[in-house]
């Protein structure tokens, strides 16, 4: 057997290591930074202060905020027009995992030219992506994407209608700053959310198929932190061991789903883009009925997930029931039903779920029958 491993990037973590960013740029050789960010976060004091802290290290800063919730390709066309209107020399993308991905976007934007459909990974695109980026320093507000960590980037095509991945190793930000501070003020809903992405990049990519012990022990790790940590980041935000066990389980997840993911995205991926569930809400509500699905298949693996959650009963069940006790005490409903999805959308969630990427790796291969059941079982 060969395979090749590479751990992602450098990460500077801990409350109070934004104030490092303007030596990172600096180390960098930048001096006029385009922070992105996006219209959720400028409604908060954050995007002021990183700008001022950039200003008062002497840093020309512009600021790009016009990034929506799922950012489109002509967003990331005119934050790669802010930043050559700029004149700037990196990227400092803050915010959750929109304002990331487009960071990462724009980054590529600045030197690759053709409509970003032609960098689709899933039609090869990523063999399109040459040459060094402008430097990206990624800054998460939110414990759950790890897109700080990741090499992709999810982009609408709104001509296509649909959405591209952008995956590229140089589009692997830099430097990641994790600062557990920043996420203080998050409200419990959006922690609550977003803690469920991270749980269920670490469950996906644990449970996964493919040989890599080194994503399996984050993994495991990870989903015992998320058991015993989210429920009090949602009841205290101001929680600090709370706030900064999630923030290293969620950049944790992503180092993990390297690795992989599985059914529960692609369950997750057309409830968001048909019925507007959010993502992080997609998640939690799919994931018991995942873990009942994939116990058939990785008995043990369901089992251990379960443990990690501090589950008693050590059946692949236990695991099941620990994440509905979980959701339950975090306060998100478990039924699609009540989160807007209409009963003439399963046709066309469970054809867009067949058709997601995600559930090649997962270990319980994937019909369109059990696609249909799994909703069915959350409906
Ligand atoms: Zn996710």
């Amino acid at each position: 057997m060969k395979t090749r491993f590479k751990f992602p990037t450098q990460i500077l973590f801990g409350e109070g290591v934004l104030d490092d960013l303007p030596a990172e740029l600096a180390a960098m050789g930048a001096e006029r930074p385009l922070l992105v960010t996006d219209q959720g976060l400028s409604r908060t004091p954050i995007p002021d202060q990183v700008k001022a802290l950039l200003e008062r290290a002497g840093l020309q800063v512009a600021v790009f905020s016009a990034v929506d919730p799922n950012p489109t390709d002509a967003q990331v066309d005119a934050g790669a027009d802010s930043f050559r209107a700029h004149q700037a020399d990196a990227v400092v993308a803050l915010g959750g995992g929109s304002p990331m991905d487009a960071g990462k976007a724009i980054q590529l934007r600045i030197h690759h030219l053709e409509p970003l459909e032609a960098y689709d990974d899933l039609k090869g695109g990523d063999a399109k992506i040459v040459g060094p980026l402008p430097p990206l320093v990624a800054i998460p507000t939110t414990a759950g994407t790890g897109s700080e960590v990741s090499r992709s980037a999810v982009i609408t095509v709104a001509a296509a209608g649909r959405k591209v991945v952008l995956f590229s190793p140089r589009m692997m930000p830099a430097v990641a700053i994790c600062d557990p501070t920043l996420t203080y003020g998050l409200p419990a809903r959006i922690t609550a959310e977003t803690g469920m992405d991270a749980l269920s990049h670490n469950v996906e990519a644990y449970l996964s198929t493919g040989y890599h012990p080194m994503a399996d022990g984050i993994a495991i790790t990870a989903i015992g932190m998320v058991g015993a940590f989210l429920r009090r980041a949602v009841a205290d935000g101001k929680d600090e061991q709370a706030r900064r066990e999630m923030l290293m389980a969620s950049t944790m997840g992503a180092v993990a789903f390297q690795k992989g993911l599985g059914v529960i995205h692609s369950l997750a991926h057309p409830l968001s883009s048909v019925s507007g569930v959010s993502h992080g809400l997609a998640n939690a509500l799919m994931m018991p009925h995942a873990l009942r699905f994939n116990a058939q298949a990785v008995p043990e693996r369901v089992a251990a997930v379960g443990r990690a959650l501090g589950a008693k009963d050590a059946s692949p069940e236990g695991a099941a029931a620990a994440v509905e006790a979980l959701l339950a005490k975090i306060g998100l409903t478990q039924r699609l039903t009540e989160v807007g999805v209409q009963d003439g959308q399963l046709a066309e969630l469970v054809d867009k779920a067949m058709q997601d990427g995600c559930h090649g790796c997962n270990p319980r291969a994937c019909a369109p029958a059990d696609f249909e059941a799994l909703f069915k079982a959350a409906w």
